[in-house]
């Protein structure tokens, strides 16, 4: 079931529809840090871990709309039960909930950005657990930077915040993991929209999508028009 053809129907006016990594991803290629690439990956590290690709400028979303979940990319095969049924999937190692779990013990630690104002105020521990989940999501994005092939990995979501604690780890782990090609591998960027970015990514959707309609509908001819 299309979410964006049964409210369409509904409102009477045209609804589309994408999750917050593709949003995010549109976004950053259209005026942010993936901007005049050739093909960006933007991974969402939030709660959870995500990634929307894009190639040629556009958002890649695979046959059925699963492209980009690299949040469930095996990571560690004895490792925890993860919500999708599988073990060890990266989201268990490094998504921002199981980050928050490690500290589960501390009532001062309910959100990721308790645990970046702790990173921030050079807290060891704090500190280590999200270069630990840079490191994983490095190796996850090796994976996908091997398969892809993007020009630039931009990251996004709450725990991107925590800048190159988070970053500098992903880069080494990438730079041992993933195929060099003859530019290296990957640059990987903070997003430059912040907590913007799926917002912009709706309305450039919008946008883009309404412009699309307008195209088309001059295409069709004058009969169809006027039915
Ligand atoms: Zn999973």
């Amino acid at each position: 079931v299309s979410v964006g053809d049964v409210l369409t129907g509904r409102i009477g006016c045209p609804v589309f529809v994408d999750n917050e990594a593709n949003l995010g991803a549109l976004a950053e290629t259209r005026s942010g840090a993936a901007r005049g690439s050739r093909g960006a990956a933007y991974i969402r590290v939030g709660h959870t871990i995500s990634a929307g690709l894009v190639i040629g400028g556009s958002v890649f979303h695979g046959v059925t709309g699963k492209a980009g979940q690299i949040g469930h990319v095996t990571t560690d095969e004895n490792g925890p039960i993860c919500k999708c049924g599988s073990r060890g999937c990266l989201d268990t190692l490094a998504g921002g909930a199981a980050l928050l779990d490690l500290f589960r013990d501390d009532p001062g630690m309910q959100r990721i950005r308790d645990l970046l104002l702790r990173a921030e105020s050079g807290e060891p521990s704090a500190r280590r657990v999200i270069a630990d989940a840079g490191r994983h999501i490095g190796i996850a994005a090796a994976s996908l930077s091997n398969l892809f092939d993007p020009e630039r990995l931009v990251i996004g979501g709450e725990l991107a915040g925590a800048g190159e604690t988070l970053l500098a780890p992903m880069r080494h782990a990438l730079e041992r993991s993933a195929l060099a090609g003859s530019d290296g591998v990957p640059e990987v960027v903070q997003g430059e929209l912040g907590e913007r970015a799926e917002m912009l990514g709706c309305l450039a959707l919008a946008i883009e999508n309404v412009g699309l309609d307008t195209e088309l509908r001059s295409l069709a001819p004058l009969d169809s028009r006027r039915a």
